[in-house]
């Protein structure tokens, strides 16, 4: 059939607007296989790695069978050569040595595989009207309210008097029991039902129920708490003290799962941020020898201000890159000011029900693929590195010459709120950042919902920067 010839206003709107299109009609039937491939281990990687051990361990796991070997300080540095360095368990640096010299700059895809959640305090075993709980402390910005009778799995390591640790992951498993923090039954809530959302549950009251039976033939004070005491110590030789040097998680307790009717999207717990650290870590692992290096980097803490020695503020990173520039006899800072960093994190996707914090027009949308952020923030920009109009260019051409399906975003109204990423530590090291990643519904939530055509159009960016040169 023969097209209608198009009127000139036609013509112009097509040559001068920009042309907002959802994702589902621009992809090709080659993308949509690979992503729903993709998606699939997405979702079994967010099963395994519910903490950012686990995300370490997981990635660790894949990145050795494709051939990567840990990176010792005086190891060669030739093109091809695949290294990891693992810091502290809890974050992780990859790299894929390029043809260029490491003097002409590196890629770098930076993500966190933190998540929100609860943390067990130092001392937090109780007994109350003879039930047995655990205090918390909350990791990152949470809505409390949203993390009370909803099942959780405990994730961590305890570090025993003698020095051995053991691991835990309690729930993860069919069949193991689950735990959860209880909430007010409705008949009796109508004063807490007054209370804003932010201070109806209390932080201090986020306590998870671990137990109601009480010690046999004691007649002293805490039997439940007693008896939970023996079943740790017969599962794991463990006793009261070893929680003090404990690091252990409350996560939520769900599977990775497809949502609505169409299955174009994923529920699960801990997407904010390990969909794009999945992105950063699986298009570094596809990479075939690349121009210049590429780097992958799955950083911690970020969820509490990107600080300490596993965080993106810690000088991990600067190690890692420096010991792979001696190998080239490049100065660490002449790679950096010639590198550019991906700040792959999510975003907030347009959500209608919550319309007014958004600018319609500047929002994330799902399915419109992945967004750009130039800046973050709050109050005026305050906080975000603000990325430059060249950096904006370079990431805008070589998206669409490898046929990724982008947008821009903004991470809400001017003045609705704001956040941060790693991308001001990047920046600060003096390496162009730009904030890129996939758009996020209820992000922080317990069960965090974002579209699959998002989720690959994120991977298949990744690959493109780390190609770029
Ligand atoms: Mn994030
Ligand atoms: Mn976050």
């Amino acid at each position: 059939m023969e097209e209608k010839e198009k009127s000139p206003a036609q013509l112009r709107r097509e040559a001068l607007c920009l042309d907002k299109k959802n994702g589902y009609d621009r992809l090709t039937a080659e993308d949509e296989q690979d992503m729903t491939a993709y998606c699939e281990d997405y979702k079994r990687f967010l099963d395994a790695a519910k903490t950012e051990r686990e995300a370490v361990d997981e990635a660790v796991r894949l990145a050795k069978s494709k051939g990567f070997v840990p990176f010792i300080r005086g190891m060669s540095v030739n093109p091809g050569d695949k290294y990891y360095r693992v810091n502290r368990g809890k974050a992780l640096m990859l790299a894929i040595i390029g043809e260029k010299s490491l003097a002409d700059g590196v890629s770098i895809g930076a993500a966190h595989i933190d998540s929100p959640r609860l943390d067990l305090k130092p001392e937090p075993l109780y007994e109350d009207a003879e039930l047995a709980f655990l205090k918390t402390h909350y990791y990152g910005g949470i809505r409390k309210y949203q993390w009370v009778t909803i099942p959780l799995e405990l994730h961590g390591v305890i570090v025993k008097k003698d020095g051995s640790t053991v691991k835990v992951a309690i729930g993860a498993a069919p069949g193991d029991p689950v735990f959860t923090v209880d909430d007010l039954l409705p008949h009796l809530g109508a004063k807490q039902g007054q209370e804003p959302l932010n201070t109806a549950i209390k932080g201090e009251n986020l306590n998870i129920l671990v137990g109601s039976r009480p010690f046999k033939d004691d007649e002293g004070a805490d039997r439940v708490k007693l008896a939970i005491l023996d079943l740790l110590n017969q599962k794991y030789g463990l006793v009261e003290a070893d929680f003090i040097s404990a690091e252990l998680e409350a996560v939520p307790a769900f599977r990775a799962s497809d949502v609505g009717f169409d299955r174009t999207l994923i529920g699960a717990y801990g997407q904010d941020d390990r969909v794009c650290a999945f992105a950063a870590l699986a298009a570094l692992l596809d990479l075939d020898k690349p121009v210049h290096t590429a780097v992958c980097m799955l950083a911690d803490k970020e969820e509490i201000g990107s600080e300490g020695v596993s965080g993106m503020k810690g000088a991990a990173f600067d190690t890692f890159m420096s010991d792979l520039c001696d190998g080239q006899r490049v100065a660490l800072k002449a790679c950096y000011e010639h590198s550019f960093c991906l700040s792959a994190d999510v975003c907030a996707a347009f959500d209608p029900a919550f319309a007014d914090v958004y600018d319609k027009r500047n929002a994330a949308r799902v399915n419109y693929g992945m967004g750009f952020c130039k800046y973050t923030g709050a109050r005026g920009k305050s906080g975000a590195s603000d990325a430059s109009a060249e950096v904006v260019g370079f990431v805008r051409r070589t998206l669409d010459q490898a046929g990724v399906i982008w947008q821009m975003s903004e991470l809400g109204a001017v003045d609705a709120g704001g956040g941060g990423t790693v991308a001001v530590y990047m920046a600060e090291r003096d390496i162009d950042t730009l904030d890129a990643g996939v758009p996020v519904l209820s992000m922080h939530a317990p069960f965090e919902t974002t579209g699959k055509l998002d989720c690959y159009m994120t991977y298949k960016g990744m690959k493109a920067v780390y190609q770029a040169h």
